[in-house]
This record gives structure tokens, sequence and C-alpha cells, in this order.
């Protein structure tokens, strides 16, 4: 994993116009800015970049993340649930290309420290895991009470969006 990274970081500067990532000591941005050719590129617009993840946990796992640089999901407020909205949007027209059934969409994100990598990314799979290992790296965790979600390291993209909109942050503990 290090290694490959690494990778992405050395190589040549692209012409200025790739150079959307904003956060020097960001991992995605400066591999971003400056090798994008490394990325196996899925769907692009001014906004978002969507990726193949070099170490897939499903048949098809994808990394969508918004050019500007955003930490994690932990930064969100109830202000970005229209961007919440968007990924979640565009996640499953990524997935319909690969002829998923919803039933096998799984789409989320990991909550620091629980995140990799401090920069706010979707992942975008489809189910199964191909592995009993892999599938507890992104375990849903239903709610109870008045909460959308239990203590878990990782919130579905509905639970995101639901604990946005009641003006909460998406957090470890239940939220
Ligand atoms: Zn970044
Ligand atoms: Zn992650």
């Amino acid at each position: 994993m290090f290694q490959k990274l690494f990778h992405w970081i050395v190589g040549k500067p692209q012409p200025p116009h790739y150079q959307l990532g904003n956060s020097q000591s960001c991992i995605f941005c400066r591999a971003y800015s400056t090798n994008r050719s490394d990325f196996d590129i899925v769907w692009e617009d001014e906004v978002f970049v969507a990726f193949r993840d070099i170490r897939p946990s499903a048949q098809d796992h994808i990394q969508l993340i918004p050019k500007t640089h955003i930490d994690s999901i932990k930064k969100l407020s109830q202000k970005d649930v229209n961007m919440l909205r968007r990924m979640e949007e565009i996640g499953h027209s990524i997935l319909d290309t690969y002829n998923v059934p919803v039933s096998k969409r799984k789409m989320g994100f990991h909550i620091p420290p629980f995140n990799s990598i401090h920069h706010l990314h979707l992942h975008v799979q489809s189910l199964p895991y191909i592995s009993p290992v892999h599938r507890l790296k992104y375990p849903f965790v239903r709610g109870f009470g008045g909460y959308e979600k239990g203590f878990s390291w990782f919130a579905e993209i509905g639970q995101a969006i639901r604990i946005l909109e009641k003006g909460h942050r998406v957090t470890v503990a239940p939220c």
C-alpha cells in the first residue's frame, strides 16, 4: 500500500490544469496534482473525481472524492448534506454502469481515527467483499433509540446524510 502511494507521489509534474488538489500535506491532493495518470479514473467532473481503489475489498471498489480538500466526514455539518446527496447520486450512477443490483451496493465513509487517508473519500462498492476480513473494515451498524448509527468506524452514506440533516456530526460513537 505505502509503496504504491509512494509511487503516486513521485513522478513528473503535470501541466497546471491538472493541479486540482489544494493541500500539500494530503496524499490524495499531492498525488492527484503531480501524478494523475496513476489513478484509474472512472468518473470525473469539476467538483468530484472517482477512481478504482488500488487495493479493492470487493469486485467493484471505487473511491469518490471531492477535488477540494476536506479532511474527513467528521468535518461535515448540515450545510454539507447536498454535497453528500450528490456523492450518493454519482456513486449509484457509477454502479449502474457496472450493472450492480441495488441490493448489492454499499457506500460509506470511514470515521477518524479509523480512516487511512485524511481526504474525504466515499467508498463505492459492490457486494460481496472478497473476504470476511475485508468486510470487517466497512461495518454497517444500525442505530437505536434516537440514533441513526450505533458504535462503528464506518458510516453508510444514508446514515451520514440523516445524521447531518438533524444538525449532528458523524462520529464513531452512536450518533
Ligand atoms: Zn486532500
Ligand atoms: Zn476509507
